[in-house]
């Protein structure tokens, strides 16, 4: 479903993704680890067209993402274009963004009613279904403020949901959280990778990771080291600088 191939990205001197080749599979729940400031959230960035990168090429779908070819020619996405592709392939990150003026149910309304054009009967339908998924059944008319950041956290995914997205991005959906507020987003995130959502996950959550993912890419200083089964990344790294870092995350 989606292909990197050879993604390299700077900012200013510095690369911060450097030739990062990576495929996920339909259905699949891949997971990116790394240290900090290793590039994960950028490649996540790339992946949802939110920033563009220097060379290589990422294909989601059928898709090109960023470039449009003509005539032998890629011209770069236009704002519009970008935001387009964007409704299709959701991202959740750490620090949720729902509209503060508006009830849960109104954020999750929001997208298909002016993006995709839902009728406004069938996208509250909708909205509803899926606010029973994320277990928000009675928050639908409360505001954000309103909500524990568990809550939050899952109103972003049923909004994340509500747009058909071929795939769910995850940027530490779950580090701003209290400890006991994990559990409630870690379960809606098993529960979507049993319905089979294609999801990419960047998560400080080793064990979630361990349990969860069909597969683990580890990101180290813009570099794609690590890439296999969760099984054999977690089990037997090929790399001694993965060794180390899951000793550290254990
Ligand atoms: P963390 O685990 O801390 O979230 P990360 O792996 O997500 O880290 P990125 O946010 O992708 O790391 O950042 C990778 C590198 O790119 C870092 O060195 C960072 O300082 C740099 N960087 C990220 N965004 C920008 C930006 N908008 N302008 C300049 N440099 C940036
Ligand atoms: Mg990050």
């Amino acid at each position: 479903l989606i292909r990197v191939r050879s993604v390299s990205k700077f900012y200013g001197g510095a690369k911060v993704l450097d030739e990062v080749s990576m495929d996920v599979r339909s259905g699949e729940v891949r997971c990116i680890i790394g240290p900090s400031g290793s590039g994960k959230s950028t490649l996540l960035r790339c992946l949802n067209a939110l920033t563009g990168f220097d060379s290589g090429a990422i294909v989601v779908g059928d898709t090109r993402v960023g470039y449009t070819e003509r005539d032998g020619r890629l011209l770069p996405w236009t704002p519009r274009q970008a935001a387009a592709f964007r409704s299709r392939v959701g991202l959740v990150s750490q620090h949720v963004n729902l509209f503060s003026h508006r009830t849960v149910i109104e954020n999750v309304i929001e997208g298909p009613k002016h993006i995709l054009g839902v009728p406004a009967r069938e996208a509250r339908e909708r909205a509803a279904e899926l606010l029973a998924r994320v277990g928000l059944s009675d928050k639908h008319d409360s505001y954000p403020i309103q909500l524990s950041g568990g809550q939050q956290q899952r109103a972003a995914i049923a909004r994340a949901l509500a747009m058909q997205p071929h795939v769910i991005l995850f940027d530490e959906a779950t580090s701003a959280l209290d400890p006991e507020l994990v559990g409630e987003v870690l379960a809606v995130i098993r529960q979507l990778a049993a319905e089979g959502m294609t999801m990419v996950l960047v998560t400080h959550e080793m064990r979630f990771a361990a349990e969860v993912a069909d597969r683990v890419a580890m990101l180290d200083r813009g570099r794609l080291i690590e890439d296999g089964t969760a099984r054999q990344v977690f089990s037997a790294p090929r790399s001694a600088r993965t060794a180390e870092f899951l000793s550290s995350h254990l």
